[in-house]
């Protein structure tokens, strides 16, 4: 048996890989420089008095198929947005997630909102709408569905209970950016919906954001003064009617954005050609179960998962994954990591406000979880057994070979 490069034994990959990092794994270009060159010849950089962002605004909207449209200034930023619109009193609870980025909790926290865990459908590790019902209280206001890995989550259950509960739905799609759920797109199914730029995800303005709705134009100008200090600047004057923040998007970064919507297609495209390969490869090697998504569904392969079958291994999903990087595959184990969000110590430890741990301390808040639980079990399983690689477009057949032979070599190795 070939050794393995933990083991001093020579790495599958020789070379590297593209990243997302730079622009080995990323398409920029002249377009990205002409539209920038544009703006600083203008001389005018911000939102307020420049055209860009609207017209990025527009454009990205018109992509996605919503009616209004709010750029920010990163992806939590723009979830942030939404959860000001709803404007939750101190206290109410939030559905979301556990497998998901912090930048889809911070936003409930920051608004003294309490997040609640709903544990994931452990074949795609999104929200399972068969767990949410149980954590509805009288104290529920909203549904914060991310779309995780580029794959959609059940939304047809998920706003069927929002319906009942008349609960406020806002869907995450920083990962899942043109994603499909039985023929539509995501993103337009919910009250508002959040988009990140960032640069990991499959159009990036290095940071940025927006959110998106389907509602009328009333909620759209409410939605932008709660991304601009609360202040209504299509009536003139300077006034501010409620405590937010400001989260502009520039000028520069909207430039860049109008060149990336151009090459989205492509991007997610090559995503997932490769990823389909893989998923082909993969199919050869038992101990490497690829995560699913749902039938009818068209997922953009933002990251690429596959769970560890961990009673075939003799060693756990920390050392598989150290092994891995060890052979050249760009991976690390779970996401967000090796456990679910509610482990990290700002929630664990309710690091919030000061030393009050508000919101979990609130008066009348009833939940009083501990952290360090297993809450929701389906999650912690995931976390500890998904291998997740880093994806880009710029992926080729042989990048993937390469990164089936890293896998077959290490799961041989530690196999029953
Ligand atoms: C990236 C990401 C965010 C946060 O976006 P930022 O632009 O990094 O603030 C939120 N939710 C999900 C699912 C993400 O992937």
């Amino acid at each position: 048996m070939e050794q393995l490069a933990i083991h001093g034994g020579k790495p599958t990959i020789q070379t590297s890989l593209p990243s997302i990092r730079n622009s080995s794994g990323r398409y920029m270009g002249d377009e990205e420089k002409r539209l920038l060159a544009e703006v600083i010849d203008s001389g005018c950089l911000a939102f307020i008095y420049g055209s860009k962002v609207t017209e990025f605004e527009r454009s990205f909207a018109e992509l996605i198929g919503a009616r209004q449209a709010v750029a920010t200034s990163s992806g939590t930023a723009a979830l942030h947005t939404a959860l000001l619109y709803l404007n939750p009193e101190p206290g109410d609870e939030v559905l979301v997630s556990p497998i998901t980025d912090m930048g889809s909790v911070i936003p409930i926290l920051s608004q003294l909102a309490v997040p609640v865990f709903v544990d994931v459908d452990p074949h795609d590790h999104n929200m399972d709408p068969a767990k949410i019902e149980e954590q509805i209280s009288s104290r529920t206001r909203a549904i914060l569905v991310t779309h995780i890995y580029g794959s959609p989550a059940d939304m047809d259950p998920i706003m069927e209970i929002a319906r009942k509960h008349d609960l406020f739905v806002i869907e995450d799609c920083a990962q899942a950016q043109l994603t499909c759920y039985k023929g539509r797109v995501v993103g337009t199914i919910g009250n508002v919906s959040c988009y990140s730029f960032q640069q990991s995800k499959h159009m990036t303005t290095g940071d940025g954001g927006m959110a998106l709705s389907n509602e009328d134009e009333r909620f759209g100008r409410k939605l932008r003064h709660c991304m601009d200090k609360g202040w209504p600047r299509e009536r003139g004057g300077r006034d501010h009617l409620f405590l937010a923040p400001n989260y502009h998007m520039t000028e520069l970064q909207a430039a860049v954005g109008l060149a990336q919507i151009k090459r989205l297609k492509g991007v997610i495209e090559a995503r997932r050609r490769s990823a389909k390969r893989l998923d082909a490869l993969l199919n050869e090697i038992p101990a490497a179960l690829p995560v699913s998504s749902l039938a009818e569904s068209y997922e953009t392969r933002f990251f690429y998962v596959f769970r560890l079958q961990v009673e075939a291994l003799r060693v756990d999903g920390v050392e598989i994954a150290n092994a891995l990087i060890a052979e050249g595959v760009p991976c690390f184990l779970g996401y967000p990591g090796k456990v679910p969000l509610y482990k990290y110590p700002m929630i664990k430890d309710r690091r919030t406000f000061g030393t009050s741990g508000w919101p979990f301390t609130l008066d009348g808040v009833r939940r009083n979880w501990d952290y360090a639980d297993e809450i929701c079990p389906n999650a912690e399983r995931a976390c500890r057994e998904s291998i997740v690689i880093w994806w880009n477009e710029k992926m080729t057949d042989e990048h993937v070979h390469q990164i089936a032979r890293a896998i077959e070599k290490v799961l041989r190795a530690y196999g029953r």
